[in-house]
């Protein structure tokens, strides 16, 4: 059966977006702005793919730990940071090393942090020294041009730069690891360059309400109806008669572009795109009674303790992400194994380092996710092509940036390139 995606005036649309997550959210508001009919077909029961929140017993569980980097020059243009009511980390991280937690600031933005930050046991000052050196360089280059240049391992970069082994494996393994999902510091150096820039810029935080307030604010923009939910797309096609996409249910309907917007796994076989390899990660949460620690940075496991690389304690950070009274947990994993019981390896771990307060956390829920990031090895170019031809268009992370960022940049310029192609 094919069914025409109609516009109110009951003409095929001028766009089907095929996914809600943010990259699909933007290029269809973006399209509506300009004046274009559009029809988002999602095949989950919500907006946000991979930045969605789950409200369970009165805690905010964002699906996988993650922050925005308010520094995302997307994010300022594209969102009502004000609206979103962010709750910011401190910046830096509290490093476990031995039994000990060290905490390394940004003595730049926090002064109070300058000897813990010098006398933490993750590198030598010289190390430290590079790190303020690194951090001047990042900030003093466009993002822009730190994308551009010879690529190479993240882990080669830093090596080439000076830093020790041990700074490596109990700083930039468990920070970057954890941001890039990618503790073996394979990916993309320009990559690194430019999160490093972000974190050196602004804050990573949280919006009150989640991280799904963000996809909810942008769907907010768009035009009642847009969405249809439950909707799975399994072909796109471009013929002479239109672009047409064939659902799961049979029906096909029929558009005059089509924009898929999916994670890079399931647009590459719906367009037929070279493959997209994919990071796995997973988060356990659980309920605390009390915090086991009473500050706002991201912990690190400096020393591979165990399969968690980073925990936060989200109430510390977001007291709306827990009940009155109660703390929120969360304890990020990086590829996990198939068969590992991520909530009992997270609780060894865990009470390693808290002690017997950890057997009295309840456990919440445990999110794998098969494609948190793209892979993005180097040499990586962002900013691959979005207009396919023949009506057809792409967006999403795996086009720009394996991040929030990418996803917001990716939809405003693949929509801004549908709607120079449907202007007559
Ligand atoms: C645990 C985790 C932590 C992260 N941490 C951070 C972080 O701290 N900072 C950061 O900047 N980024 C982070 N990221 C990355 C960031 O979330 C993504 O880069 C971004 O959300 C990708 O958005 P997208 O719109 O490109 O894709 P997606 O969010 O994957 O959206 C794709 C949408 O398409 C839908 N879809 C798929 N197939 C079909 C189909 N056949 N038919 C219809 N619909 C379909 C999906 O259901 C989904 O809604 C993290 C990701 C994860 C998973």
């Amino acid at each position: 059966m094919t069914a025409a995606a109609s516009s109110a005036s009951g003409e095929p649309v001028d766009a089907i977006v095929v996914g809600a997550g943010l990259a699909g959210l933007c290029a269809a508001r973006h399209l509506q702005r300009a004046g274009r009919s559009v029809t988002v077909i999602e095949a989950s029961d919500g907006v946000g793919g991979r930045v969605r929140s789950d409200m369970v017993d009165g805690f905010t569980l964002d699906r996988g730990f993650q922050v925005l980097l308010t520094a995302y020059p997307e994010a300022t243009r594209q969102l009502d940071l004000g609206a979103l009511e962010l709750r910011a980390f401190d910046p830096g991280a509290a490093v476990r090393v031995g039994s000990r937690f060290h905490v390394v600031g940004d003595p730049l933005r926090q002064p109070a942090t300058l000897w813990s930050t010098s006398v933490a046991p993750i590198g030598s000052p010289i190390d430290k020294l590079r790190l303020l050196a690194l951090r001047r360089r990042v900030r003093r280059t466009e993002p822009a041009q730190l994308l551009r240049g010879t690529d190479e391992a993240t882990i080669d970069h830093l090596r080439s730069a000076g830093f020790s082994p041990r700074m490596i494996d109990r700083f930039f393994r468990p920070l970057f690891g954890g941001i890039q999902l990618d503790p073996s510091l394979s990916g993309s150096a320009r990559m690194f360059d430019v999160i490093f820039r972000m974190l050196s810029d602004g804050d990573s935080a949280v919006p009150a309400a989640g991280m799904g307030a963000i996809p909810a604010q942008i769907a907010a923009g768009l035009a009642p109806g847009t969405v249809r939910f439950g909707t799975r797309a399994v072909a796109v096609e471009s013929s002479a008669e239109g672009r047409s996409v064939r659902l799961a249910s049979g029906d096909v309907i029929t558009g005059r572009s089509v924009v898929v917007a999916t994670e890079g796994t399931a647009a590459a076989s719906l367009l037929g795109l070279p493959a997209v390899g994919s990071k796995r990660v997973a988060c356990v949460y659980f309920d605390a009674p009390s915090a086991p620690v009473s500050h706002r940075y991201v912990v690190l496991d400096g020393t591979r303790s165990g399969p968690v690389l980073n925990v936060a304690i989200m109430s510390n950070v977001a007291p709306s992400y827990a009940p009155a009274g109660r703390h929120l947990v969360a304890a990020a994993i990086t590829d996990p194994a198939d068969d590992l019981d991520l909530e009992v390896a997270a609780r060894t771990q865990l009470r390693s380092w808290w002690g017997g307060q950890v057997d009295g956390w309840r456990h919440l829920r445990t999110y794998r996710i098969e494609h948190g990031q793209p892979d993005q090895t180097p040499p990586f170019h962002p900013r691959q092509r979005v207009a396919l031809g023949d009506g057809l268009f792409v967006c999403g992370d795996h086009r720009d940036t394996a991040s929030i960022q990418g996803a917001l940049f990716s939809g405003r310029r693949c929509a801004e390139a549908v709607a120079v192609a449907t202007a007559s």
